[in-house]
């Protein structure tokens, strides 16, 4: 008995290891420069609201068309207006192509946009290393409170899918895509930051101080994003899957798993909580043990291939739509000027 475990362990791969290594550091690399271009488009598009405000004096600053990808709701009505019509609006084209590029690369890439791509799973996982080093292991609520919260996501996705999907038609859609307060949900979003109400940076707060209790809060329980692209997953050619002839039960990759999934108890990681992050393909110590297969052949995919590939899909697609698709969308600044006083007054109110 004790010699099989000895012989078991004996097949820790060094090369494994030392890929294992490359891929958690390129996916360090893809998150902060996702946060970098984030942070630049926030900054760009602040100094251009402020260049609208002067009235179009001063330094000229564009409108960065990324802001759009903040815009997920919007996005959603844009794709609807799509499927009806064939034509993509000219309001918000990039916010329509980003979220589609999202969609897509849950299909081929599991949840991967959430923790190679997402800047807020970014800062997730920095809040949820804080609360581990502060409570000296990982917070999970209990198995009934977990779940709860889980559905929550859910509930609210359903509310968008009712309330866009199922409530709006060709028409409705039409009409509120060429709204006044269509044109200018990129302002107001900013807005919402900028002249923050007590209501909201109550509620912000409390999902910072959550998130430092446990991790991953909001992605966990309230991203209506995360909840579409964990459903869109299953259809995901790949699982992470574990050999459980040579797996030595030393739980390393459940005790990484930032969902808090039993990985080491399972034959295949099927579930809308894997961000595929690789952690625990990464950790594991046995070569050959817990890899990524594809779905139907059972073919192993190297992990670092698979990310680089996700990373590649998402940024060459958008560069792609940058250079040579629909972009940029054809408000003047002069209807930003004119539209600014009334969205500074906030007496914009949801069509
Ligand atoms: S199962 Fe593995 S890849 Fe999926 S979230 Fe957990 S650690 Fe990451
Ligand atoms: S990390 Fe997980 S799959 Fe690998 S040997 Fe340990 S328990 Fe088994």
């Amino acid at each position: 008995m004790l010699s099989k475990a000895v012989q078991k362990v004996s097949r820790v791969d060094l090369n494994a290891r030392t890929g294992a290594q490359r891929t958690q550091k390129l996916r360090l690399v893809a998150q902060i420069f996702s946060s970098i271009i984030n942070i630049w488009i926030g900054i760009q598009f602040y100094l251009f609201v402020s260049y609208i405000e002067k009235g179009g004096q001063g330094w000229e600053v564009s409108r960065p068309p990324g802001v759009e990808g903040w815009l997920p709701i919007g996005a959603l009505v844009s794709l609807l207006h799509y499927l009806y019509s064939g034509l993509i609006n000219s309001i918000h084209p990039a916010g329509m192509i980003i979220f589609v590029v999202i969609l897509l690369s849950a299909l081929l890439f599991k949840k991967g946009f959430c923790s190679w791509v997402c800047p807020v799973g970014f800062l997730s996982e920095i809040f949820g290393d804080i609360s581990d080093r502060l409570f000296g292991r990982r917070v999970k609520p209990p198995a009934w409170l977990d779940y709860f919260l889980r559905s929550l996501k859910y509930l609210i996705l359903a509310f968008f899918v009712w309330a866009i999907v199922y409530q709006m038609n060709a028409a409705s859609i039409e009409a509120f895509i060429y709204t006044d307060y269509n044109k200018v949900t990129d302002i107001l979003m900013l807005r919402f930051f900028t002249d923050i109400t007590l209501f909201s940076l109550t509620v912000i707060s409390l999902l910072f101080v959550l998130s430092l209790i446990v991790r991953g809060f909001w992605c966990r329980y309230f991203c209506p994003y995360g909840a579409l692209l964990g459903l869109i997953s299953f259809l995901s050619p790949t699982r992470i899957v574990r050999n459980e002839k040579s797996c030595i039960d030393c739980s390393s990759c459940a005790t990484v798993c930032p969902s808090f999934i039993k990985v080491d108890k399972v034959k295949q990681v099927v579930s809308d909580e894997c961000t595929g992050c690789m952690a625990c393909v990464d950790v594991c110590p046995v070569s050959k043990t817990l890899e990524l297969a594809l779905v139907t052949k059972k073919r192993k995919v190297s992990s670092f291939k698979w990310a680089a590939v996700l990373v590649l899909f998402f940024w060459g697609s958008l560069l792609a739509a940058k250079l040579w698709g629909p972009w940029e969308n054809s408000i003047s600044n002069d209807e930003y000027i004119r539209q600014i006083p009334t969205v500074n007054q906030g007496t914009y109110i949801h069509p």
